[in-house]
């Protein structure tokens, strides 16, 4: 029955009979819309311009018969119900109709209530196959979209709404097989400098505000034939199927570190980041997508390492570097947490008594699968990172407590720690360090740090008052390196310094080398009157270690004494000492 919300049933009366199509009618009327036909012609006319729930036909009715008219008006509309009206004669009829798709019969003559039940059931039957159909256009909509989307999600970001990785290699690929001769393609990877920084500081909604941003930027860089794709995290991809120069491509990643340093709204405030670059060609820097996009990475990491807001062509030879480089960054990342990391102690000899006076605590990195790496290799990396700060923590705190150990067993050893520039710089550095060092034990009358020239020189002003900071705690201060940098002799007066200690490639040439000779008493003697005591590192030999006698040297440490060794070898190297 037709409820409230529903709208009524439609039927259609089909008979030649106009008798017969009206008291249907008035069987029918008001609970069904009734329309009527007088043929199967008229009934497929009406059809055209809107559907039946229900047709209720005639057989028999001169010109096209109702059984010849079943199948028809289902090819136009499956969801019709069709209930056929037959006479005494044609009960057969009645029977073929069923079979070509009729769903019932009703005899003539007509019974009222046999009627009425007929449409109801047919009619019920009718909002069945509705409903079925619906469903079914339902699903069918449901497995259209999903596929539509995972399509999407398969080569798009939906952040950025652009290309992502795979799509980007796929256009690649085709335009490396579509490429005309004199032309190349230039790929650009675009990375934001800094990014994980200042999204780590502004939250994750204004970062991927500044990702979209940074997204559209690119894309009104570039002309319509260019891809510009978002891979992982801040990283992008410009795809120049068509460059007639280097230097095309060099304007266009001009532009592009142009707009990207543009401040960027977020969050009410101003954001400025700027953008490295790396830049490949097909075919001159690789084969295929794959090399293509490896050789613009190791460009790009140049960039990044020049600084930012640059950017770079590949060249020979970035890669391997590069790469290792890379594979060491994330090795360091975790290296401390797996305790790969072990300090090393090399003996400071007392020029004087031939005595161990103290020890340099030097870093050691195993890493499990590629065994040791130079600290001149991984520290410059920890710098450039950050990750030199809980590294640089970690060294201070486990070297003073080993300090500690040999104090109390008895041995009144200075220690000195490596300070490197990048710690150095910490405004607060005085205030961390004799924090730590107060919570290993260590006394800071005997702890000295070893600062480069070039630590100092980045900023003196600062750096002097660091200085003064950390002696005010007792700590005393190591010039270290010092002949490799500014040598800035009369630049040492101003310095509250406590050592200096002599670079090794000065001590390796003072036995056949007047000039180095000469310059190392210089320094000496210079020291000397600045009440500074003198380290000599690096020694070797016999020869340079009398060389340094001769000249008041205080103290020395070379692989001719020792090399820098583990804790207990360290330990032994005392214990035999003592009872020499
Ligand atoms: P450095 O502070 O000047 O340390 C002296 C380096 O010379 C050490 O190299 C030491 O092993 C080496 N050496 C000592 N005597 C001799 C010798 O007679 N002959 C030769 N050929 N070499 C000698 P190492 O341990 O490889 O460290 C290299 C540099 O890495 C250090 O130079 C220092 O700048 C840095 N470094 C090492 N450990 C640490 C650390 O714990 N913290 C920081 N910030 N830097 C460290
Ligand atoms: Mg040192
Ligand atoms: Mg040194």
């Amino acid at each position: 029955m037709a409820s409230n919300t529903e709208p009524k049933p439609n039927i259609l009366v089909v008979d030649d009979e106009p008798l017969v199509r009206d008291l249907i009618v008035q069987i029918l009327e008001p609970e069904h819309v009734c329309q009527t036909a007088g043929s199967g012609e008229e009934a497929l006319e009406i059809f055209k311009s809107g559907t039946f729930d229900l047709v209720m036909s005639d057989i028999n009715m001169g010109g096209m018969t109702g059984i010849e008219l079943i199948p028809q008006l289902l090819a136009l509309s499956p969801d019709t119900v069709i209930v056929m009206l037959s006479g005494n004669q044609t009960i057969d009829s009645a029977i073929d109709a069923i079979r070509s798709g009729a769903f019932d019969y009703v005899k003539k003559p007509f019974d009222i209530d046999h009627v009425k039940v007929a449409v109801d059931r047919a009619l019920e039957h009718h909002n069945l196959l509705r409903d079925k159909r619906l469903y079914e256009n339902h699903l069918e909509e449901l497995v259209r979209k999903r596929t539509e989307e995972l399509n999407y999600l398969s080569y798009y970001d939906l952040l950025t709404r652009l290309p992502n990785r795979t799509l980007f290699e796929d256009r690649l690929s085709q335009a490396i097989l579509l490429m005309q001769e004199n032309q190349q393609i230039a790929l650009l990877f675009v990375s934001l400098d800094g990014f994980k920084k200042v999204r780590d500081t502004l939250g994750h909604d204004s970062g991927n505000e500044i990702l979209q941003a940074a997204g559209k930027r690119l894309l009104s860089e570039v002309s319509e034939n260019t891809t510009v794709a978002r891979f992982e995290g801040d990283e992008f991809g410009v795809l120049l199927p068509q460059v007639a120069s280097t230097e095309e491509a060099a304007e266009i990643a001009n532009r592009i570190n142009n707009a990207l340093k543009k401040p960027y709204n977020t969050g009410g405030s101003e954001v400025f980041i700027t953008a490295s670059i790396g830049i490949s060609f097909y075919p001159d820097d690789g084969k295929d997508a794959q090399a293509l996009l490896k050789n613009a990475a190791a460009a790009l990491l140049t960039a990044q390492e020049g600084g930012g807001d640059l950017y770079y062509f590949y060249t020979t030879g970035m890669n391997s570097d590069a790469l290792r480089r890379l594979a060491l960054e994330s090795n360091l990342r975790s290296a401390l947490a797996r305790r790969e990391f072990e300090m090393y102690y090399q003996p400071k000899v007392d020029v004087a008594t031939g005595k161990i006076s103290g020890m340099e605590a030097l870093i050691r990195w195993n890493q499990s699968h590629t065994g040791f790496i130079s600290p001149s290799e991984f520290i410059p990396l920890a710098e450039s990172t950050g990750l030199i700060i809980p590294l640089g923590e970690w060294i201070l705190s486990d070297s003073c407590l080993q300090g500690k150990k040999w104090h109390d067993e008895g041995y009144d050893l200075s220690l000195s720690v490596n300070i490197s520039v990048r710690q150095f710089q910490q405004p607060d550095l005085a205030e961390r360090l004799s924090a730590i060092v107060h919570e290993t034990g260590f006394d800071c009358k005997f702890l000295d740090l070893e600062i480069t020239e070039s630590a100092i020189m980045n900023d003196p002003e600062v750096a002097v008052r660091t200085l003064n900071e950390l002696r005010q705690l007792g700590i005393k201060i190591s010039l270290d390196d010092f002949g490799t940098g500014y040598s800035s002799l009369s630049y040492l007066k101003r310095l509250p310094i406590d050592i200096l200690k002599i670079d090794k490639s000065f001590v390796d040439d003072v036995t056949n080398n007047t000039d180095d000779a000469a310059l190392v008493e210089a320094i000496i003697t210079l020291a000397h009157t600045l009440n500074l005591k003198v380290v000599a590192e690096g020694i070797e030999t016999k020869e340079q270690l009398e060389f340094l006698q001769r000249l008041n040297c205080d103290e020395w440490q070379g692989y001719l004494f020792s090399k820098p060794v583990p804790v207990a070898d360290f330990a032994r190297l005392l214990v035999a000492q003592q009872t020499s």
